[in-house]
């Protein structure tokens, strides 16, 4: 069997053009453009690339993008009221902070300056707290967000499903787990320190990997018929791969997201959505 390909490129693709007729309504309804300000210090080159895309992609949709840019000798009190000073500007409905932020920096203390209005990438306490509650407008971070978008928009059903994610960080693996278990999936989170790893992968009908060890999730790990989310994005000679084994995987797996053209395309799309949302927030 060859599984079925969740075409994360096309799905984006497709997602740009509702995302930019949305942005003309809320414009022409309310004269305003939907903002985010993304806050760096240094010029960590992922973070310069990162904030270089979010840019093209919000500037195509007819959204508004700002960088505040700090030196990387950045002090802490310097960072922190940056970030309340965009928390109070109305103009600004978004606000990401660029990580890691420099040696020596309290990156918690920053985050708690977002104001959780504005935190469109889930990053603060207390969207971790209302997602996990599963209550009330929270902002779920971009990346598990749109591997959910990618199972809703393929008719992946959840509910009473086995799920297994790979990866407990606070921004991919835990979220994500959330998010299914809120979509009452049955939820079991591994880590480094799990046991028997792939015997337990292998009980999944939603195997979702967020790990950042390249291609580490092989044929022993898949229940065949499993779909499978991977959002590892690590890089092999040069050559983009995932966290899973796609080559090997995706004669076993039912449907499965490619690396790159999977989960990757997603972030931005969810990022110019929350947005959106946010900005729909301010203003009602
Ligand atoms: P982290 O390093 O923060 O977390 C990795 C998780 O994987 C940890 O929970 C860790 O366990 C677990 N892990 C590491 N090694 C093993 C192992 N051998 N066996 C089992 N579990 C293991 O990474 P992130 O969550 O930030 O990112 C995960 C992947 O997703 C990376 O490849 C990253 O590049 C990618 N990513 C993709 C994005 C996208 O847009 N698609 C955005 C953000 C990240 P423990 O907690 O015990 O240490």
């Amino acid at each position: 069997m060859t599984a079925k390909i969740l075409d994360g490129k096309a799905l984006s693709a497709a997602m740009k053009g509702e995302i930019a007729a949305e942005v003309d309504e809320f414009k022409s309804r309310h004269g305003i453009v939907p903002a985010i300000a993304v806050v760096r210090a240094g010029d960590d080159p992922a973070s310069v690339s990162y904030a270089n895309q979010i840019q093209k992609a919000f500037q195509a949709a007819g959204m508004a993008f700002a960088l505040h840019l700090l030196p990387a000798t950045a002090s802490q009190a310097k960072i922190q009221s940056l970030v309340r000073k965009l928390s109070r500007d109305r103009s600004v409905h978004g606000i990401m902070v660029q990580e890691p932020l420099p040696k020596g920096i309290d990156e918690e203390a920053v985050k708690a300056q977002i104001a959780a209005a504005k935190d469109v990438d889930g990053v603060t306490a207390v969207s971790m707290g209302l997602l996990a509650g599963g209550t009330g407008e929270f902002f779920a971070p971009a990346t598990p967000a749109g591997g959910m978008e990618i199972l809703k928009r393929s008719g992946v059903e959840l509910k009473g499903k086995r799920a297994v994610v790979i990866g407990r960080s606070n921004i991919v693996g835990k979220p994500m787990a959330l998010l299914m278990l809120h979509q009452h999936a049955t939820v079991t989170i591994c880590h480094s320190r799990t046991v028997n790893l792939p015997t337990v992968a292998r009980e999944a009908d939603i195997l979702v990997a967020a790990i950042g060890r390249a291609k580490m999730v092989g044929a022993d790990y898949v229940k065949p018929g499993a779909v499978v989310v991977d959002f590892g994005v690590n890089f092999v000679d040069g050559k983009m791969v995932g966290d899973v084994d796609f080559d090997v995987v995706k004669e076993i797996a039912g449907a499965i997201t490619p690396v790159p053209g999977g989960t990757g395309p997603m972030t931005n799309i969810m990022l110019m959505k929350n947005v959106i949302a946010a900005a729909r927030r301010q203003v009602a």
